[in-house]
């Protein structure tokens, strides 16, 4: 994607030779021990792409969506992954967007450093994930402060974060006007207060993701931290949302890439019935069909960061992207495990992990059947149905 542009080459060459420090052997280590792959996100950080999209005058290298799609898909792409580190740049479109001057001054220089880390998206909640809205996590006016109490939940990256994005109430949901008012976003600084206002519970899942649950009991967020105006964040939370889409698209497309370049080498190394297993059509027709939905879906996903880089309207073709991506990676990764065979599941194979890891995508960030049901409403005209 996006190779017409000369700096994307380079980005795209830059973190190859990155990823070759971190090869599979590294990912499967801290698969198997579910440990947070800190000295990866440490050359990220280090190197200036984790800051790619702050602004020169922050300290950062001021490009745009497309470059920071480029990294996470290269990094997919040898195999790594980039759910350590990618919500910094997803969350970066809020506050990059509608964080004011003084918000931007206290905290992008120290991210672009990398002397702060902004990696915990706070919206999931156990009774509301898919209906954000339903959201009960509270923040009381009281003062010059905010005081919050309730629960997230999935909130990834929480324990290895200095920084949370968070979406929590400030107008019970019976007083506004419009369903999508009432709700406000705060840069939450978690140092200093875990163990106390803050409880951080890591959950173990199928994937080496770092998530836990996170209880807020009386936590008090300056006035200050309040991102644009009271009641208006899920508007500015949708902004990181659509950037959330193409990037996840763009990591959906790295995987895919992975899965078929493996699946390709081993259809032709591996000889049954004294002839290599590739020569089947059997074989070759699932890569082939992954392979073309993987080049529509990437088609897609540029066409979405362009239109949000042109700051113009996007949500149609952020969700789409993100549905053809994660289709592709699945249809792929299932392609690659059939193609392996038995060998699909040894651990050393790395295609179970990736197997996994690619699987997610169709559930979070947003799942399938909520992207398909945004298409009819919202594209096509049809009747709400929830
Ligand atoms: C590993 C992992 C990491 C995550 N990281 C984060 C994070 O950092 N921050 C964060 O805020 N969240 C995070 N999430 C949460 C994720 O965004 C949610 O899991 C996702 O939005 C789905 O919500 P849910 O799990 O509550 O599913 P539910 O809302 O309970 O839905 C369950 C199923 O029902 C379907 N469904 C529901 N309503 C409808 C309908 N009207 N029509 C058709 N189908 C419907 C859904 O599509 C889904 O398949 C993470 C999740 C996982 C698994």
């Amino acid at each position: 994607m996006f190779d017409d542009d000369q700096n994307i080459k380079a980005i795209r060459e830059g973190i190859k030779a990155l990823c070759l420090k971190f090869p599979n052997e590294y990912w499967r280590e801290k698969d198997r021990t579910r440990t947070y792959p800190t000295e990866f996100v440490k050359a990220l950080s280090d190197q200036g792409y984790l800051g790619c999209l702050i602004p020169e005058e922050y300290g950062g290298s001021g490009l745009k969506l497309s470059a920071a799609a480029v990294i996470l898909e290269e990094i997919h792409n040898s195999g790594g992954n980039g759910a350590a580190c990618h919500a910094q740049m997803y969350i970066m479109g809020t506050l990059l967007r509608h964080g004011s001057d003084e918000q931007k001054k206290r905290y992008l220089p120290g991210i672009a450093e990398g002397s702060l880390r902004l990696q915990a998206f706070g919206v999931t909640e156990p009774g509301s994930g898919t209906d954000t809205l339903a959201l009960k996590t509270t923040a009381r006016k009281d003062g010059d402060s905010y005081i919050i109490n309730g629960q997230k939940v999935w909130t990834s990256r929480a324990e290895h974060s200095d920084l949370m994005l968070l979406l929590a109430r400030t107008t019970h949901r019976d007083k506004v006007e419009k369903r999508t008012n009432g709700l406000s976003v705060f840069i939450v600084d978690m140092r200093g207060t875990i163990g106390k206002e803050l409880t951080i519970r890591p959950i173990r899942t199928m994937v080496n993701h770092a998530t836990t649950e996170v209880f807020f009991d009386e936590l008090r967020v300056p006035q200050e931290n309040l991102i644009g105006e009271e009641g208006k964040g899920f508007r500015y939370i949708i902004d990181g949302m659509n950037a959330e889409r193409i990037l996840i698209a763009s990591e959906c497309i790295g995987d895919s890439r992975w899965f078929i370049k493996k699946a390709t080498a081993y259809a032709n190394e591996r000889i049954v019935f004294d002839r290599p297993i590739g020569m089947n059509q059997g074989i070759q027709f699932p890569i082939a069909q992954a392979y073309a939905e993987t080049e529509a879906a990437a088609l897609m996903t540029e066409k979405a960061a362009l239109l949000y880089e042109d700051e113009k309207r996007l949500g149609a073709e952020a969700n789409v992207a993100k549905l053809l991506a994660s289709a592709a990676s699945w249809k792929a990764a299932e392609a690659c495990m059939q193609t392996h065979g038995g060998y699909g599941f040894a651990e050393e194979y790395d295609v179970e992990r990736k197997y996994r890891e690619t699987r997610l995508y169709q559930i979070a960030p947003i799942s399938t059947n909520l992207i398909l049901s945004y298409i009819a409403e919202h594209v096509l005209g049809l009747p709400r149905s929830y």
